[in-house]
């Protein structure tokens, strides 16, 4: 457990701030419970990118079909560097060209309760169930609620990746996941061509984006 500038320096060495209003990450206050955000990222490809406040980061995959509240739906998740906690806020175009070109709108937030237990059903610390590749969690988002579970395995390419599992078995109310592009964002109900059009005159997205996927 570092510093959060040592946390932060693969994030920030990715990304010229000069150039992009994503945060760098200066503050690091929280209030009581912990948060999470799940934000739709139109880049090269588009994903959504769900992210955990975790010992003052935002632990973070990105799941290139998104969420879904069905639970015989299996989403892969593939982790990122940390992100500052602001970055829940953050909601823009980030500038062709730079890392993870494209628009960002926050899909939803909110704040989720630990649930993370060993085989005997007694607690185990957040951070530590994430570093031994199961955690458990309830989500309680103005769109996510309900308990889900994160479990990492080895991916076909030998990289780490995820699960992002919805529990239970209230499969008939469940919605799965809505087309990102017609998704509108929980703080300002805007979608992802509104935003680019907010920002930049055109709401085109970023299709042709070349960078890399987050
Ligand atoms: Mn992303």
């Amino acid at each position: 457990m570092g510093t959060d500038d040592d946390r932060l320096r693969k994030y920030r060495g990715k990304r010229d701030f000069e150039r992009t209003r994503e945060p760098s990450g200066k503050s690091a206050s929280s209030g009581d419970e912990p948060r999470f955000v799940v934000q739709i990222h139109d880049a090269r490809r588009m994903h959504f990118d769900f992210r955990l406040e975790v010992d003052g980061v935002l632990k973070s995959w990105s799941i290139p079909k998104g969420p879904s509240d069905d639970p015989q739906d299996k989403r892969l998740a593939v982790p990122t560097e940390d992100h500052p906690l602001e970055y829940e806020d953050f909601e823009g175009v980030i500038p062709k060209g730079e890392y993870g070109g494209g628009t960002v709108i926050v899909w939803d937030h909110g704040t989720y309760e630990p649930l993370s237990h060993d085989r005997k059903g007694r607690p185990v610390d957040f951070e530590e169930s994430l570093e031994r590749g199961h955690a458990t969690f309830r989500l309680h988002g103005s769109k996510l609620r309900g308990e889900y579970a994160l479990t990492r395995f080895r991916g076909r390419d030998g990289e780490d990746a995820w699960l992002l599992v919805k529990k239970g078995s209230g499969r008939a109310s469940a919605h799965g996941t809505p087309d990102p592009r017609r998704a509108r964002s929980v703080r300002t109900g805007r979608t992802l061509a509104q935003v680019s059009e907010d920002e930049t005159g055109t709401g085109s997205g970023n299709g042709s984006e070349t960078g890399t996927a987050d």
